[in-house]
This record gives structure tokens, C-alpha cells and sequence, in this order.
């Protein structure tokens, strides 16, 4: 399917029926999978040949949404999980155990973070967190002979930070680290991470690739561009598995995605369910159209709150004057998506005065579906934390996050307006 376009690659990648077989993927909903021989399953487990024994590995309906993120994305395999947070966790644990450590960009999702900063390290993974605007010289002295994998966001949500692609990516390879991004919030319709240097591009599917805010869901996307054999930060891949018939993943044609599956999958089962596969690949096929349109009525959004006198500032990259707009420009020529954040002049209150005169746009913890919705983090996700250490996450007290969704948007504006009228 390379040779199509992105929008075409929406609707068609992924599944293609044999004749008199169902035109979109039947929901396979089966733990297991029957054979006549056993010399066929034997061949199965040696991954010999290729089919399903057991839906904790693979199933057909995943297969098909894993197939359609591969195929967007430029790779050569996906793995469908449970969520976004699983689909993160089974890849820092494809290459790190206790006494690696792993780079993460400081602007991440609050999920990541924890992740990062709380568990990975009683399991004995460390993470160094750099500033993504940092030069090259000092993210380059994080990195020792210990690291695995240098873990970053596309656009952080929420900080709403643009990725200097080209910087990572030189690091990476000038020291033969994997490099992961997490796309999100750009999705392949936007950027396509791999063709900038990246090897690793993971996915909480729960957000735009499903759209409608109906399946929880992750994928991890295995670009095939990162030489494993021989590299010496890798000795896990160059040896002998000896839990997996001595397989050398570093020798099969797919390694980082075999040893995620056939490993971590197999030993932690955060897979994707068959109803979950179904309804993110069929969200899928609108992905194209509806990013277009959440990019066109966030740019609206965030030119109208920019220019509102009660409005101290907007961070979306489609604007001028955002810090991250030439990056933006480059990465993300055709549309920047929907999320943006903007801080009411005055007080908390304000705040909470704007959101409750909301009547089109609703709160929710969830971002990224069809339907708009704000969240006051200062007061929910974050609200443990005091004004001071809301400041060093980035989070001011004043902060509104704007999920912009797919609705007329005049009707967004409207609503908008209506509810600054009331602060
Ligand atoms: C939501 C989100 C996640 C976590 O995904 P879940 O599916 O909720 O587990 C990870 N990264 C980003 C950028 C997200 O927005």
C-alpha cells in the first residue's frame, strides 16, 4: 500500500477482503484459534510462518488497525495495546531493564511523566528528562553507555511544544540510540515522524486515530530503520533468547517489533481487544478529513483568542508569534491539530467562571475526538500541585486547555464569545 497517498492510505491500508469475504474487518472476537497439525502450530510458534494461536499476541480485527497505523506511518509493523500509557510502557521495556536508563523529553504527557519519573525507576530504569529546546551539546551529556532510548512528543501535550525533529535525530544517531516519538497529537496525517529520523512512533490511539472518543487504545509503530545487529547498546537483541527458542531478534527482518511482541507482549498481555481494533480502524478512515478541519477551526480559535482583551495569552503553532512556529512551519506544514491552551486575564475564578458559561464545549479529562471540550488543569489534572510547582510544570494557574473539535466553527466562536461576555 506504500505507494498511496495518506488520505487514500485512511480509508484502504490495513485490510483488503479476499472475494465473497467481508468488506471491513469482522470482529474477530476469539481468545484462540484452532488448527488440524501440530507441525503447523510448532511452525506458528517458531514464527516460521504467519498466523494468529492466541489473542494475547495477535488477533486478525488488530491486525488490521495495526496494519492501517503501519502502513500511515511509513513502518514495516504495528502492535496494537491496550492504551497509549501501554503502548509506551512495552516500549521502553523492548530495550531497558534495571540499571539502563532511558532520555525523555521534559515536556511530555502528565501519564509519561509519572511513567518516567515514579515507576520506571523502582523497576530500576532511570530516566533523564531534558529540555526540548535545549542545544544538542547538552542533551548529548545525558547519554552514557547505559542508554537505551531517547523518548520525546511530536506536540507535548499540553505544553503544545513543537519537536526539533533534526536536532534528536542527530543525537540519536551520532551515538546509536533508538529514538521514539510519541505522535499523538500530530497523527501521520500531519507528520510522519520516521521520514525525520525517528525509529520508534507510538500512538494513544484513544485520541485522534479512533476520533470519537469511543475506544481506548495504543499502537507502537516499528519504523524498520534502526540497525540493531552489532550495535553494543543492544545486547539483548544480538543475543540468543533463550525464553523464545533461541531466537536472535537483532536477525529478524522486523527486530524491535518481534521482540515486542513475541517478549513483552507474550509476558505482560496489554494488547489491544477485537472490539477496540474494530472501531479505531473504522474511526480511522475519516482521520484525514477530520484533522484538516480540527487544524482549520483551531487556527479560527486561536486567531479570535488572541485578539480578545480578556485574553492574556494563546499557545497554538499556527500563530505568528508562537514560539514554536517556524518549527511548526517545517514539521507541520499542513495543519498543527486541534489542541491549544490560552490563559484568561484575573483569577482562578475567572476560570471557572469562563468554563461553566460554556454551553457548546463541554469539560472532560479526554482531548483529541470530534466533539470540543476544555479542561482547567490548575483545578483537576494538576490541582495537588501548589501555584509554585505549577509554574515549573508549565501549567499556569490561568491555564485553560482547548481541545478544538470538528463543529461548525462559527458555532465555537459563538460559544466562546458568549462565555468571555460573563468573566
Ligand atoms: C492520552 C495520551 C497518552 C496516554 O494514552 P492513553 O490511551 O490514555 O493511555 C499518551 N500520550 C499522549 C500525547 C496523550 O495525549
Amino acid at each position: 500500500m506504500k505507494k498511496y497517498k495518506p488520505d487514500t492510505l485512511c480509508v484502504q491500508a490495513g485490510y483488503s477482503p479476499e472475494s465473497g469475504e467481508a468488506r471491513i474487518p469482522p470482529i474477530v472476537q476469539s481468545t484462540t484459534f484452532y488448527y488440524e497439525k501440530t507441525r503447523d502450530m510448532a511452525d506458528l510458534f517458531d514464527l516460521k510462518s504467519d498466523g494468529y494461536f492466541y489473542s494475547r499476541l495477535a488477533n486478525p480485527t488488530v491486525a488490521a488497525f495495526e496494519g492501517k497505523v503501519a502502513a500511515l506511518e511509513g513502518g514495516v509493523c504495528g502492535i496494537g495495546c491496550s492504551s497509549g500509557m501501554a503502548a509506551t510502557a512495552l516500549t521502553v521495556m523492548t530495550v531497558a531493564g534495571a540499571g539502563d536508563n532511558i532520555l525523555s523529553s521534559s515536556a511530555v504527557y502528565g501519564g509519561t511523566y509519572n511513567l518516567f519519573a515514579v515507576t520506571l525507576p523502582k523497576l530500576g530504569i532511570e530516566c533523564r528528562f531534558f529540555d526540548p529546546d535545549a542545544p544538542e551539546e547538552e542533551i548529548e551529556k545525558l547519554i552514557d553507555g547505559k542508554t537505551r532510548l531517547i523518548f520525546t512528543e511530536t506536540i507535548a501535550n499540553p505544553a503544545i511544544v513543537v519537536l526539533d525533529f533534526e536536532k534528536i535525530a542527530r543525537v540519536a544517531k551520532k551515538y546509536g540510540v533508538l529514538f521514539a516519538v510519541d505522535n499523538t497529537l500530530a497523527t501521520p496525517v500531519l507528520c510522519r515522524p520516521a521520514e525525520w529520523g525517528a525509529n520508534i512512533i507510538v500512538h494513544s490511539s484513544s485520541k485522534y486515530l479512533d476520533g470519537h472518543a469511543a475506544a481506548l487504545g495504543g499502537m507502537i509503530v516499528d519504523a524498520g530503520n534502526f540497525a540493531f545487529k552489532g550495535n553494543e547498546r543492544y545486547p539483548y537483541f544480538n543475543i540468543p533468547d533463550e525464553s523464545y527458542h533461541g531466537l536472535v531478534y537483532a536477525e529478524q527482518p522486523v527486530a524491535f517489533g518481534t521482540k515486542c511482541r513475541a517478549q513483552m507482549m507474550r509476558d505482560l498481555g496489554a494488547i489491544m481487544s477485537p472490539q477496540n481494533g474494530f472501531l479505531s480502524y473504522i474511526g480511522c478512515d475519516t482521520l484525514a478529513l477530520r484533522m484538516e478541519r480540527h487544524s482549520r477551526n483551531a487556527e479560527r480559535a486561536a486567531a479570535y483568542l488572541a485578539a480578545h482583551p480578556k485574553i492574556e495569552w494563546v499557545k497554538h503553532p499556527s500563530l505568528k508569534g508562537d514560539k514554536y512556529h517556524a518549527l511548526a512551519r517545517k514539521y507541520l506544514p499542513a495543519g498543527q491539530g486541534g489542541m491549544l491552551s490560552f490563559g484568561i486575564k484575573g483569577s482562578v475564578e475567572k476560570c471557572a467562571q469562563f468554563m461553566e458559561s460554556l454551553s457548546l464545549i463541554t469539560q472532560e479529562t479526554h482531548v483529541a475526538d470530534v466533539r470540543s471540550c476544555v479542561l482547567h488543569p490548575a483545578s483537576t489534572t494538576h490541582r495537588q500541585l501548589s501555584e509554585e510547582d505549577l509554574k515549573a510544570a508549565g501549567v499556569p494557574h490561568n491555564l485553560i486547555r482547548l481541545s478544538v473539535g470538528i463543529e461548525d466553527p462559527d458555532d465555537i466562536i459563538a460559544d466562546l464569545e458568549a462565555a468571555l461576555e460573563k468573566v
